[in-house]
């Protein structure tokens, strides 16, 4: 029996997710678009900062971050993730310092979700070993750095995450080849980051529009936030194979598929099968 990991969700080789930093007000014509094409991100925010005053001028451009109120449900098809209470330099924070700025947002942001924040990216990019050591601790699972690699493999530093590309670099032509990407045997994923203030900065909404248009409803890709890839990635790795890989045990309560003899296999949680 040859079993190959190589299958997301449903089945499908392939995986694209979006994320975006700062929860200012161009995040709800961002979302606008995700959800009509059904394409899922994480939205990267800094609880401290939803108010008037955090806002800013870039290049004429008034940007402004949303109030809590307006935050609201606005996020709820969509992946909330930490990007530290009030946006500083994490590498010059002493620990204390550190600690509240990761754990006081997780704690509003978790208000606001609903559900455990688990997920971050790095404010400004920067961040020392010091910095991933103390995230991993305080329950952070990835955190997204602004590195970039251009490829579509799967990450291997998921406490610094490197992204495919910003959505100012080639976004269209990326998009192609990520759907006319033909590599058996492996997982592949588009990972595209960015803040939504540059379409309003860059004028260039008509990007975003035709990536989102271009890439969606493919039936080998899967639509998903940060997290929903890395807990799915995770259970994979902890599937349970017998010596001689004929039986499999599926520990976690997701549903997860791989390929066994050139055969997709689908495991639900909690399963053992025989192949
Ligand atoms: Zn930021």
């Amino acid at each position: 029996m040859k079993v190959v990991l190589d299958r997301f969700y449903g089945g499908k080789r392939k995986a694209l997710t979006m994320s975006y930093d700062d929860g200012v007000r161009q995040d709800i014509r961002l979302i606008s678009i995700f959800n009509k094409y059904g394409i899922k991100g994480t939205f990267n925010l800094n609880s401290g900062n939803m108010n008037k005053e955090s806002g800013w001028n870039l290049k004429g451009v008034e940007i402004s971050r949303l109030s809590r109120e307006e935050v609201g449900e606005l996020y709820k098809d969509h992946e909330i993730a930490a990007h530290s209470l009030t946006h500083p330099h994490l590498e010059s924070l002493s620990k204390e310092e550190l600690i509240y700025e990761i754990m006081e947002d997780r704690k509003n942001l978790e208000e606001i979700s609903g559900y455990p924040v688990r997920g971050f990216a790095y404010p400004f990019g920067t961040y020392n070993q010091e910095v991933i050591n103390a995230l991993a601790g305080m329950g952070i699972e990835y955190a997204r750095t602004v590195e970039t690699t251009g490829g579509f493999k799967i990450p291997e530093k998921l406490l610094a995450l490197a992204s495919t590309c910003h959505h100012n670099d080639k976004l269209l032509e990326k998009g192609r080849e990520f759907l006319s990407l033909n590599r058996g045997g492996n997982l592949n994923l588009m990972y595209v980051w960015g803040h939504s203030y540059e379409f309003d900065v860059d004028n260039n909404w008509e990007v975003i529009e035709e990536f989102c248009s271009e890439v969606s409803n493919d039936e080998d890709v899967w639509y998903a936030t940060n997290m929903e890839i890395v807990d799915y990635l995770k259970a994979l790795k902890g599937l349970k194979f017998s010596a001689d890989r004929s039986i499999v045990y599926n520990p976690s309560a997701l549903s997860l598929w791989f390929t066994a003899d050139n055969e997709v296999v689908r495991i639900d949680g909690g399963h053992t099968l025989r192949l």
